[in-house]
């Protein structure tokens, strides 16, 4: 790594990005907490979720203001979901993450104009990868918004700098229809052998998200290292639970039905899982590529 990038030193780059991926993990709690329940984004102002009270704008610092809150609220002292912290410090931690890939690729050439864009192409695809992975833990599904949104970037990065990403405009769009197809087929599949739906359609938009991002030649990694981290995860939980948990959609269905247990009927949201592994390619793909791809 270089000790200055065009004179400015490498530290106060670190600063920065660390503080602007903290203030853009707040904004993920924002639309986490808002867009499923089809909320305005930007108004009102933060206010607690239990009383209803603003947020005053110094205890409104990222990370910082729920430790010296004590994570609760300062009105009425409900307690304040660590989810809030928690996506701060990992977006501070890949918004440094992605200054490292940026000043990688870039071979320590450019200067900061240049970096910037080699580090918001990856910034916003992590970005949309965290919130939409709260979303789903959260309600089990994946709004398009995220998705399209995040298929667009990723193809506007294959046009932009695909000299330093190593994706062109083809694997982009290749991989955009080659990542949604195969999970149509296992959707489709999957829920004539079961009559359940172990994926959804929001999965699909987001296998093609990550192929529009990460070219087709990302797609086996992706496929294998979510299945296998997923199974990873699935099989203790059903096996500690003694029951799977249940997702939303089959929770109305009739309660005189005994509930079905057992791993043929394990299951965990995925979106999750495909967003774990998309990061893994995207910063490790150099160690990975060789194991990947023939
Ligand atoms: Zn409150």
């Amino acid at each position: 790594m270089p000790e200055t990038v065009d004179g400015v030193p490498l530290w106060l780059l670190k600063i920065t990005v660390l503080a602007l991926g903290a203030a853009f993990g707040s904004f993920a709690n924002v639309l986490v907490h808002r867009v499923p329940l089809g909320q305005s984004i930007v108004r009102p102002a933060s206010r607690c979720p239990c009383c209803g009270a603003s947020i005053r704008w110094h205890d409104n610092v990222p990370i910082l203001g729920w430790i010296w809150l004590g994570g609760k609220c300062r009105d009425c002292r409900a307690a304040i979901s660590i989810r809030y912290p928690l996506v701060e410090l990992v977006m501070a931690v890949l918004s440094l993450a992605c200054l490292y890939l940026a000043v990688m690729r870039s071979g320590g050439m450019a200067d900061v104009a240049g970096l910037a864009p080699l580090w918001a192409f990856p910034f916003a695809f992590c970005f949309l990868l965290v919130t939409l992975t709260f979303i789903d833990l959260q309600h089990w599904r994946i709004p398009h918004v995220f998705t399209v949104t995040g298929a667009a970037i990723g193809l506007a990065s294959a046009l932009l700098i695909s000299t330093f990403s190593g994706v062109d405009w083809k694997d982009s769009l290749i991989g955009l229809v080659v990542g949604a197809l195969p999970v149509v087929i296992i959707i489709e599949v999957y829920f004539r052998l079961t009559r359940r739906e172990g994926m959804g359609y929001g999965d699909v938009m987001l296998l093609g998200m990550i192929g529009a991002t990460l070219g087709v030649q990302s797609l086996p990694f992706v496929f294998l290292a979510s299945s296998v981290q997923g199974l990873l995860v699935a099989v203790p939980m059903v096996l500690i639970a003694r029951r799977s948990p249940q997702p939303p959609w089959e929770a109305d269905q009739d309660p005189s039905q005994p509930h079905a247990s057992g791993l043929r009927h394990a299951a965990v949201p995925f979106g999750p899982f495909l967003s774990v592994a998309a990061m893994q390619w995207l910063f490790f793909q150099d160690l990975l590529a060789p194991w990947f791809i023939p």
